[in-house]
């Protein structure tokens, strides 16, 4: 089964609001190859918008800086399948500024999904629940973490909150452009 619209799902790429291996609230840096690999992601998925939001405008400007590379630098006589995927890199300051950006094109707040690597506390949606809400064709706005993942204040803001992406062991420390792609597939692949 193939997705037409009206699926609307961005995706957000959070740096504020993260917690450190000491369990310390820290705004991560940026990591280029985050910004390239979800890109690509978002774009074989149909991502509405894969929005990147950091809170320093030095490290807004470097994501910039990429994406003007591959849409208007050397880079778009390059590769034209990277300028596709990049096209719908949007950067902004914080998860609010992409939920505004949201609101404005569609006129309704996104349902923000929470993810995390850990089971934790409270109820879970799975990725089949998950999919079937997005064919009702409601914007909502995915949200990863980096870091060691989203604080608690930052989870609590979602009103859906996906299962965890889990192997057939104990270890599980996929990066988080791994579990973007392992996401939107369980959400957005062809059946
Ligand atoms: N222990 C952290 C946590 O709470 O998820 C790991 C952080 S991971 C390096 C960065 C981000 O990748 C997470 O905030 C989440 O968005 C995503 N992620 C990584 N592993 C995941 C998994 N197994 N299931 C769902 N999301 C995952």
């Amino acid at each position: 089964m193939s997705f037409a619209p009206p699926v609307d799902l961005s995706v957000v790429l959070l740096h504020d609001g993260m917690l450190n291996k000491e369990g310390r609230e820290v705004v991560t840096s940026l990591t280029l190859i985050d910004v390239h690999d979800i890109a690509r992601s978002a774009r074989t998925y149909n991502a509405t918008s894969f929005y990147v939001a950091h809170p320093s405008q030095h490290l807004r400007a470097l994501a910039r800086t990429l994406t003007e590379h591959w849409l208007t630098g050397y880079g778009s006589t390059y590769n034209n399948n990277r300028k596709e995927a990049l096209s719908a890199v949007q950067v902004v300051a914080s998860l609010d500024d992409a939920v505004t950006q949201i609101e404005l094109r569609t006129g309704v707040t996104p349902v923000l999904m929470a993810t995390s690597a850990k089971d934790g506390e409270g109820m879970r949606m799975s990725f089949e629940d998950a999919r079937s809400h997005l064919l009702k064709g409601d914007p909502a706005l995915l949200m990863l973490g980096t870091g060691h993942g989203m604080t608690q204040e930052l989870l609590d803001r979602a009103s859906v909150f996906l299962s965890p992406v889990k192997g057939p062991g104990m270890y599980n420390h996929l990066s988080v452009r791994s579990a973007c792609a392992i996401m939107l597939d369980r959400m957005l692949g062809v059946r």
